[in-house]
């Protein structure tokens, strides 16, 4: 990976790769591949799609062992990132001529 979505989607990767769940990995892989692409045709202005400070919180969490807390941390994320998600996903059809 290099550029944009090398540092700013890695972080993304380190929960699954630090819970052990190969599920997880297996799910969030293409998920975050779609991301980068989305970013890299749409190339939004705001670089920033959300809070990053978010994922201290998941992280420590996650270290911690305290599946709770890494789980409502990961939730609360999924919750803010939702919106930016889905406006980047709206140009990225439109851009690419997909169905909207
Ligand atoms: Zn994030």
């Amino acid at each position: 990976m290099k550029g944009w979505g090398s540092r700013n989607l890695q972080i993304h990767s380190l929960p699954a790769a630090l819970s052990g769940n190969r599920l997880y990995e297996a799910i969030l892989t293409p998920l975050l591949d779609l991301t980068r692409e989305m970013v890299l045709v749409v190339k939004p202005e705001q670089r920033v799609i959300h809070d990053h400070r978010d994922h201290r919180l998941i992280i420590d969490a996650v270290i911690s062992g305290d599946a709770q807390e890494s789980a409502e941390a990961m939730q609360k994320h999924i919750a803010r990132v939702g919106a930016s998600m889905s406006d980047l996903e709206k140009v990225y059809r439109k851009k690419k001529g997909l169905l909207l």
